[in-house]
Order: C-alpha cells, then sequence, then structure tokens
C-alpha cells in the first residue's frame, strides 16, 4: 500500500524535530505535527528559558562580588519584565529557527493537534494522512497532585511567564525543577521557601551532593523545610494562604509546584492503535523504541525514562538511522548519562552514587573527594565551597561515578563523562596534567583517597 508519508511525527520537541529532519535527510518523506509550540518543552518553558534565568538570578552576586575586585556597583534594582521579555524575544526566535530548520529539511510541519485513527493515520485539523511509520515523541507535562486549593498554584509553564515577579514565593518539591527555580526566586530577590515531603530532597542524586548542596543552597537565602507538605491552599485577597502538615501556615504571592511531569499520552487516540501504556501511562517500547505496535515508535519524555533534552535528541537520531537507513541497527546507551542542576552552585554528575555503587561493587571501591573555597571568593569572601566526588572501582581502577558541586559543574562534567565513556582509569585521570588555576584539575589531582567502601 502507498502511504502519504514515510514516517509521521507528533510533537515538535527536543526527539520529534531531531528525528523527522534526520530520517528526511536520509531521503524519507516526512511530516511532523505540532500543537502548541515548535522545540518543546526544552525551547519554550524549559531548558533554555530555565537557564536564561539562572544567570538573570546569579547578576546579583557578581555586583556584590565585584566590589572586593576594585568595582564600585551597586544594583539600582532588577526589573522582571525586562528579563522576561528579552527572554521570550529570544525563544520566538529559536521557534523560527525551527520552523527553517525543518522546512530546510524538507519536512511538512502541521500545526495543530494530531490523533491516531489506526495504527497508520493520523487525523489532524479535520484531515487525515497516513504513514508507513508513527513515532510518538509528545514529551510530557507539569503534574500537580490534587489537595484542596490546587488551583491557586502555578507550574513551571507559568512561572516563566509571571506578570509580576512575587515577593514571597514558596516552591513545592525537592527535584530538578524545584531546587533550580528556589535558586532562580531567591537570586531575583524574591523571599522564597522550599519544601520537600522527604528528609533530604534530590532523592537519587549522590548523597554526599544532596548534603553539601543543600547547606549551599540555604546559604543563597532560600528557606529551605524538609519533612514537611502542603495541606491545603486558601486565598486571602491576592494572597496564597498555604496550610502545611506540621498545622502552620505561610503566606505566598506565588505557589510553584515543581513535582514531576507526567507523559502526555492522554486522548492521542493511542487505543484505537491498540499501543499499550505502563502503568504511569507512559508508552511501553523496547530497546529500539518500537511500541508493542510494530510500526508504532516512541521517544523522549513519552516514554517516562530518563527526561532529558540530549536523551530526546540521541534517540530521534537512533529512530532515523535505524527506519531510513541501511547502517547497522542503533540504541542509547543510558550508563554514564551526565547531568547538571543549574541550582547555584551547579550539581554535575555522570556514573554511579556511591550508594549504586556500594551495591554493585560494594567492598571494591576507594572514595576520593575534594571541598574547597573557589578562587574567586578568597578576594569576595562569599561563603561558598565547591565539592567534587570521585568513585574508582579498586579491582580495576575504572572511576565509576564523578559528582560535584560547584560554579559550572555542567560545563566540567561533561569533560569527565566523555572519560567516563571511553573507559577512563584513575591512573588515566592522575596522569592528565591539570589547567592551572582552575576548579576542574581538582578531578585530576585527587591523590589522598578519603575512604574505602
Ligand atoms: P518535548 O520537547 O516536550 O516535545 C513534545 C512536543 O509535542 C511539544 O512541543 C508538544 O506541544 C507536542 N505535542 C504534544 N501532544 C501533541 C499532539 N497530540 N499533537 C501534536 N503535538 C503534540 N532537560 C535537559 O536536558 N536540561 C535542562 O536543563 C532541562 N531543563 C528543564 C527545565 C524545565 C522547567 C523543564 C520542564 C524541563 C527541562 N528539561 C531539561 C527536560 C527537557 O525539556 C525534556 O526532557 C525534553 O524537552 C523532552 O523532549 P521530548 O521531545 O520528549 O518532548
Ligand atoms: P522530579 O521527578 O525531578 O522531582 C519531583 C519532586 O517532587 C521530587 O522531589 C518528589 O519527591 C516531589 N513530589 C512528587 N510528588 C509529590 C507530591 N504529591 N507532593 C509533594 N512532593 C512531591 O521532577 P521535576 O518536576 O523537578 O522535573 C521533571 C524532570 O524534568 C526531571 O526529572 C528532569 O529529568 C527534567 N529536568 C531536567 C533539568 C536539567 O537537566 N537540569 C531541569 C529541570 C527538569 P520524592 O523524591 O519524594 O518522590
Amino acid at each position: 500500500m502507498e502511504y502519504d508519508y514515510d514516517l509521521y511525527v507528533l510533537g515538535a520537541g527536543s526527539g520529534g524535530v531531531r528525528a523527522s529532519r534526520m530520517a528526511a535527510s536520509y531521503g524519507a518523506r516526512v511530516a511532523v505535527a505540532e500543537s502548541t509550540y515548535l522545540g518543546g518543552t526544552c525551547v519554550n518553558v524549559g531548558c533554555v528559558p530555565k537557564k536564561l534565568f539562572v544567570y538573570g538570578s546569579h547578576f546579583h552576586e557578581d555586583f556584590e562580588d565585584a566590589n572586593a575586585y576594585g568595582w564600585q556597583v551597586e544594583a539600582s534594582g532588577f526589573d522582571w519584565p525586562t528579563l522576561r521579555d528579552n527572554k521570550t524575544a529570544e525563544i520566538q526566535r529559536l521557534n523560527g529557527i525551527y520552523g527553517s530548520l525543518l522546512s530546510n529539511a524538507g519536512v511538512d510541519l502541521h500545526e495543530g493537534r494530531a490523533t491516531l485513527v489506526d495504527e497508520h493515520t493520523v487525523s489532524i485539523n479535520g484531515h487525515q494522512h497516513t504513514a508507513k511509520y508513527i513515532l510518538v515523541a509528545t514529551g510530557s507535562w507539569p503534574t500537580v497532585p490534587e489537595f484542596p486549593g490546587n488551583e491557586h498554584v502555578i507550574t513551571s509553564n507559568e512561572a516563566f511567564y509571571m506578570p509580576q515577579l512575587p515577593k514571597r514565593a514558596v516552591v513545592v518539591g525537592g527535584g530538578y525543577i524545584a531546587v533550580e527555580f528556589a535558586g532562580i526566586f531567591a537570586g531575583l530577590g524574591v523571599e522564597t521557601i522550599q519544601l520537600y515531603r522527604g528528609p533530604l530532597f534530590l532523592r537519587g542524586f549522590d548523597d554526599s551532593v544532596r548534603e553539601f548542596v543543600k547547606d549551599e543552597i540555604v546559604k543563597k537565602g532560600v528557606d529551605l523545610r524538609f519533612n514537611i507538605n502542603v495541606e491545603r491552599i486558601e486565598l486571602d485577597g491576592d494572597i496564597r494562604v498555604v496550610h502545611l502538615t506540621d498545622g502552620s501556615t505561610l503566606n505566598a504571592d506565588v505557589v510553584l509546584y515543581a513535582t514531576g511531569r507526567h507523559p502526555n499520552t492522554a486522548d492521542l487516540g493511542l487505543e484505537n492503535a491498540g499501543v499499550q501504556l505502563g502503568e504511569r501511562q507512559q508508552i511501553l517500547v523496547d530497546e529500539y523504541y518500537q511500541t508493542n505496535v510494530p510500526n508504532i515508535y516512541a521517544i523522549g519524555d513519552v516514554t517516562d525514562r530518563i527526561q532529558l533534552t540530549p536523551v530526546a535528541i540521541e534517540e530521534g537520531m537512533c529512530i532515523a538511522n535505524n527506519l531510513f537507513t541501511e547502517r547497522p541497527k542503533r540504541t542509547l546507551n543510558y550508563d554514564n548519562i551526565a547531568t547538571a542542576v543549574f541550582c547555584q552552585p551547579n550539581i554535575g554528575t555522570v556514573g554511579l552514587t556511591e550508594v549504586a555503587a556500594v551495591e554493585l561493587h560494594g567492598g571494591d571501591l576507594d572514595i576520593y573527594e575534594s571541598s574547597f573555597k573557589p578562587m574567586k571568593h578568597t578576594l569576595s569572601g562569599r561563603d561558598e565551597r565547591t565539592y567534587m566526588k570521585m568513585i574508582v572501582r579498586r579491582s580495576d581502577d575504572v572511576v565509576v561515578g564523578i559528582h560535584m558541586v560547584g560554579p559550572d559543574g555542567g560545563e566540567i562534567i561533561q569533560g569527565m563523562a566523555v572519560a567516563m565513556v571511553a573507559g577512563a582509569t584513575k591512573a588515566q585521570f592522575d596522569a592528565t596534567v591539570g589547567i592551572h588555576p582552575t576548579a576542574a584539575e581538582e578531578l585530576v589531582t585527587l591523590r589522598e583517597k578519603s575512604r574505602e567502601a
């Protein structure tokens, strides 16, 4: 049977755009549907605007620190609409670039919400299109738990477009988005309280990093509270009165919920094609991103595995390679995927946490650690510290985890990830000559182990 397209992609986000462009470059006839914004979450309400806000919020420290270096500067004020609107203009520029990337690659863009009619047919804006293969790359959406007054909260989606900067903000959650936004708010001068339901936030990260970054975040002025949650929220005029599980209340202008994201699979017509979902409503795929329906594939956040842009992009590259080239089938190696949390200072991490390493290689590990004041703050006097940890498997000397908290942690760990993917040993790190004076050189000069594990 002749189909309208070789590949129909639902969602022009990180994964969908890459898969479409690459498939078209291999000669496939491709269409992509986008319901909301070109570039998806990352470009519009994720990585990009978030990082711009992180830059924006760090300036007040830079102004303060400049004084010890001889600059007489004082911030005379901060104008939220300028940051918000400049950010939005940049996002619009990127939306345009994504549009041209698709059209230059010869991909048909269908603007609207697409649904599946059957395993080879997509419906959008009242039209039906058939395709040999269908790729679902519809991403994820913030989850706000059920509780009385949850209609008075915002999520990260709205935080990027707030009409005014709040004076007092409550941030709920202890994952990536909560710590990043608590840092942004505090840096912009908002009185910020972050609430986390467990004993220590950033579950899944290395425990030493979690402890260390907690202290650094508190130093930045975030009122960080653990073992606490929201029971209900009431409105008093414009003020959100937040009732907590310990019986106390907080008043806030904004309550930001950052309590995870769920896959965008509702009302997609997946049942018309018989696509199987897991218990979190995620699309279930095999190692080549194939669903239980052989011609339907899924990548990125909608599969609810690792919710990171470079992961969605790489999965998109694999799909295009596997469906439209004769080259060997590819999949992603999910070990050693580096990641950064853009809290202030950053967390950068790659490989196993100490807990995970002990589970796999307990008794065969050497732990190296270093904690120091960044050189910049020897003059500024700012009480900020950097932490680094390297986990080494003693029997073969291979480095199995590197974790850090410190300025530019994301930038530093990106380089370390290359070494880890290459299987570098501690001896090879030691044989690498450092770049002086940097913080990163610490990772090639870790001589004394702090303990065995
Ligand atoms: P998306 O990029 O979300 O794309 C899905 C697209 O599908 C969307 O454009 C959506 O509108 C569209 N769509 C949905 N349903 C339909 C339909 N029925 N028809 C047509 N179109 C549809 N990751 C990082 O690596 N680094 C970061 O610093 C980072 N920061 C983040 C900060 C925030 C606040 C958030 C929320 C996320 C962040 N992420 C970050 C995660 C990253 O944004 C996602 O992992 C990534 O965007 C997932 O890509 P995707 O292609 O799966 O989905
Ligand atoms: P996360 O899954 O990272 O964190 C969710 C947090 O909310 C956890 O602390 C969780 O607690 C808590 N939580 C969940 N349910 C509730 C509830 N009912 N009440 C109170 N607290 C609750 O999700 P995020 O929303 O922060 O981010 C989503 C994903 O987006 C991230 O996992 C990441 O993959 C991606 N992202 C990446 C970024 C980056 O690369 N820098 C930046 C931002 C997002 P508990 O631990 O107890 O379950």
